[in-house]
């Protein structure tokens, strides 16, 4: 008799979860990231229970089609590419299509979407897995993912949740990331019952910025935009003077993806260092522009890591962008706007 099998799906999903869904938050990101791409301007995220038993994400995006709606969880299911030349260009937020089959595997998924080519809506269950119903209903163009009881079926997996107000932060903390990524799409999130966030979603970077850190943060802020060698980087920096204590305040998106990135840290923490006291960090939300052929986003399954092509290059245009812009307002003197 052979001893070697192959696993069945359900158990392939469960594990390839995994590596996907790590806590709430991986959900949600996943869950917003798909609205983005489906061009939605409104994103509305409700949980309770830090998101463990209940998640809601509603987008007025493209909607699913009556028949895509079960393929949407196979794996490695996506509209968004068709092979792998597509990710040398590519422009959505996912295309590894393992999202929607690793959240069923390890939760209890209701979905509501419509097309506006539709003239009803479906509304899908789906259990660890396993298909529960697929029905009409009445709904309004987009898509409403409610997640309940996140590794009900994986109990080894749960008892690594941290507590609810930790999970929560953490959602909040990534709902502030998109905000920021994408200051055309409006973002609200409610803690049990409790509005956290909410952006207009009116484009403008600076009002994201006063929505989240409030207006301490948001006047003191220094216009960056500097171009070269094909590479663009906008946004804003902090005024040295409003330090902060930790890393957390550096925010860095690379074509509209927050990217964590210990170069670019380090050439702006270098870039600071004639302006900014010792074991200080700047405050600062720079957006990146660059041809996807310089960049590797499919580093990591939660592609929040990436590799520059020219690491060097990269640096260099970082530092001497920054450092420039913070030399400009020294030449101009700040005059106080009459109260
Ligand atoms: P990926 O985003 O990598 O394509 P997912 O598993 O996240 O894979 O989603 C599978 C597919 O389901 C997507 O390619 C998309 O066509 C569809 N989809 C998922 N969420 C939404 C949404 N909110 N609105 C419209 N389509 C969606
Ligand atoms: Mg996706």
């Amino acid at each position: 008799m052979s001893h070697i099998q192959v696993l069945d799906q359900i158990t392939i999903d469960k594990i390839a979860a995994g590596e996907v869904i790590e806590r709430p938050a991986s959900i949600v990101k996943e869950l917003a990231e798909n609205a983005m791409d489906a061009g939605a301007s409104a994103v509305a995220v409700e949980i309770q229970e830090g998101g463990i038993s209940f998640i809601r994400v509603t987008d007025n995006g493209s909607g699913i089609s009556r028949e895509d709606v079960p393929n949407a969880f196979l794996r490695h299911s996506t509209s968004k590419i068709r092979s792998v030349e597509d990710l040398s260009h590519i422009s959505s937020l996912g295309f590894r299509g393992e999202a929607l089959s690793s959240i069923a595997a390890v939760t209890k998924v209701e979905l509501v979407t419509k097309t506006k080519d539709e003239p009803f809506g479906t509304r899908y269950v789906i259990e660890g897995g396993k298909e529960q119903s697929l029905e009409d209903t009445g709904a309004p163009d987009g898509t409403t993912f409610l997640i309940r009881q996140l590794f009900y079926n994986v109990p080894a997996r749960r008892k690594f949740l941290k507590t609810p107000m930790t999970e929560a932060g953490h959602i909040q903390d990534l709902l502030m990331r998109l905000a920021l990524s994408h200051p055309e799409v409006s973002f609200q999130f409610v803690n049990n019952g409790q509005e956290k966030l909410r952006t207009s979603g009116n484009g403008k970077l600076k009002d994201v910025i006063y929505s989240i850190y409030g207006r301490e943060a948001a006047s003191n802020l220094i216009d960056m935009d500097y171009e070269k060698e094909g590479v663009r980087i906008a946004g804003y920096l902090g005024r040295p003077s409003v330090s902060r204590g930790n890393r957390n305040f550096e925010n860095f998106f690379v074509n509209g993806r927050y990217v964590k990135s210990a170069m670019i840290s380090k050439a702006v923490e270098d870039a600071y260092k004639d302006f900014m006291m010792q074991h200080k960090f700047p405050f600062l939300v720079l957006h990146f522009y660059i041809n996807g052929e310089d960049i590797d986003v499919n580093v990591h399954p939660t592609k929040m890591e990436l590799r520059f092509q020219k690491q060097q290059q990269v640096y260099n245009l970082v530092y001497e962008g920054v450092h420039r812009t913070l030399l400009e307002p020294e030449l101009i003197p700040v005059v106080k706007a009459p109260e």
